[in-house]
């Protein structure tokens, strides 16, 4: 019950702050339920003239918020319905639950092809094709990199090089393969691992938009821990306003605000899992060439696109490719944009944001 007051005092900051990508807040899961989730927090808005109707839970190791905007109160029903569809996905896609079907395709790396539902299918070719667009950068079959710097565990240490050239050896996504006729899935090396941390919350969320709307609402907002994706306009409303999160702030304070509708923000960057050593800090943004957390010019980046899937993979794509191929990547791309945060603190957005950003903090500068 500890955990549902804690719930309550987030919500009521959040509220207050409006919808901020690119937080992140870990919390353990009550011992009553698989995991931990809130009552129903309902409030009438006056902006919106509506109610909203608000419930958390702890799912996909990171919190989740959900706001339905509604002529009244949200039944229990369509929030038991999103938090079950969130735990079948983390059944399905799960590194760390040991007979997920990733779990499966891992274990049977250079062994055996693994029969897999249609969506997880699906979300594997997208991978590949991300891994594709951007010139390997990004790749799904990341995981022996992960497992090895430990990032976000007790166990995080800079690896030996021997132990770097080996796990970056089993790193290439052109040995995944993929059987369209059978839905099955082939790690065709042993000690391969796959890794779909950086796409599955975008895909997850595209889901649990559909539902909503499949269930009648029109409006509302899913935010899996700092993904942020819109479900219609704000009602009665120019735009949501949707905080970008202060990299360099420990609070998870908002540096500027991004004024959109019907839109994903997804972001990536060096705060959000990372250890320090020498005064050098490793984060869990990895380049598959180097096998090192990718050091450049970048703090966050966020990326706004129509799909949340996209948003999500685009955003560890465009960070590991840095601002100039990432921004030409983005360029590139119908529909979708991005905002660059550099270490020097100057800030870039492509032209499709250049309306929609308002800088809160004077410390940073919007550079064109
Ligand atoms: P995100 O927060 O969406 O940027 O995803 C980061 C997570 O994706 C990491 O914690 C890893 O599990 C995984 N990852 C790290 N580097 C890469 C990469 N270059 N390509 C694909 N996935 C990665
Ligand atoms: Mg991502």
């Amino acid at each position: 019950m500890k955990e549902m007051k804690r719930i309550g005092i987030f919500l009521v900051l959040l509220m207050s702050l409006g919808v901020l990508s690119g937080c992140q807040t870990k919390e353990t899961s009550s011992e009553e339920l698989p995991y931990a989730r809130s009552e129903s927090s309902v409030r009438k808005d006056k902006t919106t003239d509506r109610t909203i109707t608000t419930q958390e839970s702890y799912q996909l190791a990171t919190r989740i918020t959900i706001s339905i905007y509604d002529e009244k109160e949200a039944p229990n029903s369509i929030f038991d319905a999103i938090f079950d569809l969130i735990a079948g996905y983390e059944d399905m896609i799960s590194r760390n639950i040991t007979d997920s079907y990733v779990s499966r395709i891992n274990q049977a790396a250079g062994d055996a092809p693994v029969s897999v539902p249609d969506d997880l299918f699906n979300l594997i070719h997208q991978g590949i094709t991300y891994a594709d667009l951007s010139q390997g950068a990004f790749d799904i079959s990341i995981g022996p990199l992960v497992n090895l710097w430990g990032i976000g565990t007790y166990e995080a240490k800079v690896p030996e090089s021997s132990e770097l050239e080996k796990a970056l050896s089993k790193v290439d996504y052109h040995k995944i393969e993929l059987d369209y006729d059978t839905k099955t899935v082939f790690l065709n090396e042993k000690d391969m691992f796959l890794d779909l941390g950086a796409i599955a919350k975008g895909y997850i969320a595209d889901e649990i938009k559909a539902l909503i709307l499949e269930k009648g609402y029109t409006n509302a907002i899913i935010n899996l821990g700092g993904n942020v994706l819109m479900v219609g306009n704000k009602p009665n409303s120019d735009y949501w306003s949707v905080g970008i999160r202060d990299p360099l702030s420990d609070s998870g304070t908002s540096l500027g605000i991004l004024e959109l509708n019907d839109n994903s923000v997804v972001s990536s960057g060096v705060y959000e899992r990372f250890f320090e050593e020498n005064g050098v800090r490793y984060h869990h943004l990895i380049n598959p060439n180097t096998g090192y957390p990718e050091q450049n010019d970048l703090l966050a980046i966020s990326i706004v696109s129509d799909v949340s899937v996209d948003g999500d993979a685009l955003s560890t794509a465009v960070f590991v490719l840095g601002v100039e191929k990432g921004y030409e990547l983005v360029e590139s791309l119908e529909g979708v944009e991005a905002l660059f945060i550099q270490s020097d603190k100057d800030i870039i957005v492509t032209p499709g944001l250049k309306s929609k950003f308002r800088l809160i903090d004077d410390t940073y500068k919007l550079v064109y």
